[in-house]
């Protein structure tokens, strides 16, 4: 019998109200065999992430400080759900033995790893299902990726189709043995990679939202929901900033073809948005776009030189600088004598001095300057390369709002339009294009 993977987001195990709902969804449809949680995540906004208590405790464990404020705070969530399900899981000696381990020097990885596997544990217990401890399963390379030899690890211990498993979302380890961590919200990640082992129908991701939105809601009142979007547009939609869902939990799934269905755990009755890998006609047909999405903080840095054109390996040299300093680029628009490189900000850090002195020495270009606080927004769609006009609604809109644009980019695939605005137009941007596309 095929199955489907069910991935609960934080929220969706925020509490023992929200285990009970979890255990609801889990139970009304019997194909719904390995689940994968995340930590227990806030209860209100003013509540801080288990994830970042134990980090936390890490931090203050290794300068030997005492932890026992935020550790007390972590401990009494996982006992009260306990507690309140009436489980007998013995999460007060779990609780105690990492304790000691905490104050015996552990990684930070291994600290903040618990958040799921604690709640691995219980929801187990709960729902009656044979715990996996994903340490034994998921491998991660040394760059934070999934090696493929997980896959048959993981298929195999999945294979009776007369149980229910509980994989802990957002770790594994590495070669060595040591217990790894994606990067945050990794537990996305880990629901694709247990998705394709058990080769499931579908990739089911329960969160607080019933679905994808057009655009940011902090932004944007009321957003629309998108019913059906492709891989390759969530990625572009993921990757510049549409939280909700892991960029980097596409490829697992995509390459399998198992389509995601991200779900609203508070209202089931909601379908959520299906990710496919190639839309319905239908939605073809009734949709321009698929959504907008945006981040702040880039950096860019101009370069003009007489000529440029004709010095062979250029782009090569001033690409190399950046590649010996391990950062990596957004985009680099060029024209005939002057040339562009967009970095996010975090990756830049403290080193562009040094790197501007650098390109100084090596290129010496005409022109050099550093343009702070950009911000990037993305138009996706899949049908924009078969329908005129997209373009020009861009940037009529955006004139309409008042807003310079600084940078335009179209990749080659015509998934997306990028254009780079000031930060401060950001947020009056995102609107105009919203409504220009969607109200
Ligand atoms: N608990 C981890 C985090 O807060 C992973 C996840 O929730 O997906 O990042």
């Amino acid at each position: 019998m095929s199955l489907i993977v069910c991935k609960f987001g934080g929220s969706s195990v925020a509490d023992h109200r929200q285990f009970i709902k979890v255990k609801a969804i889990v139970d009304a449809n019997p194909k719904r065999r390995v689940i994968v949680p995340s930590a227990p995540g806030k209860r209100t906004a003013a509540e801080t992430k288990l994830t970042d208590l134990l980090f936390l405790c890490h931090k203050m464990a290794a300068v030997k400080a005492d932890f026992s404020g935020p550790f007390e705070q972590i401990r009494d969530r996982y006992i009260e759900i306990e507690r309140e399900l009436g489980l007998s899981t013995n999460m007060g000696l779990e609780l105690e033995k990492f304790r000691a381990e905490l104050g015996a020097g552990q990684t930070p990885d291994y600290a903040a790893s618990r958040g799921e596997y604690f709640c691995g544990l219980l929801m187990a217990s709960y729902l009656g299902a044979e715990f996996v401890d994903p340490a034994d399963f998921i491998i991660i390379d040394a760059s934070g990726c999934v090696d493929p030899e997980t896959y048959q690890l993981l298929a195999r211990r999945l294979e009776d189709p007369a149980k229910r498993y509980v994989i802990p979302g957002y770790y594994g380890r590495d070669r060595q043995g040591r217990i790894k961590t994606f990067s945050r919200g990794g537990s996305d990640i880990s629901g694709a990679i247990a998705a394709r082992a058990a080769k499931a129908e579908v990739y089911e991701n329960w969160t607080d939202v019933s679905g994808l939105l057009m655009a940011d809601p902090r932004i944007v009142a009321n957003p629309r929901p998108m019913s059906e979007v492709s891989y390759r547009e969530i990625r572009e939609l993921s990757y510049m900033g549409a939280s909700v869902f892991h960029d980097e939990a596409i490829l697992p799934v995509r390459e399998a073809g198992i389509p995601i269905n991200i779900r609203n755990t508070n209202k089931p009755e909601d379908p959520g948005t299906m990710i496919v890998a190639k839309l319905s006609p239908e939605t073809e047909k009734n949709t321009e776009i698929a959504g907008i999405a945006g981040k702040k903080h880039f950096s860019m840095i101009c370069l003009e030189k007489s000529l440029m054109n004709k010095e062979v390996g250029f782009a090569y040299r001033l690409l190399g600088i950046l590649e010996s300093r391990g950062i990596s680029f957004e985009h680099c628009p060029s024209s005939i004598d002057s040339i562009n490189v967009i970095i996010e900000d975090g990756r830049l850090g403290d080193k562009a001095e040094v790197i501007l002195n650098e390109i100084q020495r090596v290129l010496q270009p005409d022109s050099m300057e550093l343009e702070r606080d950009l911000a990037l927004i993305a138009i996706v769609g899949e049908e924009m390369s078969h329908t005129v006009g997209i373009a020009a609604k861009v940037f009529i809109a955006l004139r309409n709002a008042g807003v310079n644009i600084r940078i335009i980019n179209q990749g080659a695939s015509e998934l997306n339009i990028i254009v780079g605005v000031s930060s401060e137009d950001y947020e009056k941007a995102v609107r105009a294009l919203y409504s220009a596309f969607v109200d």
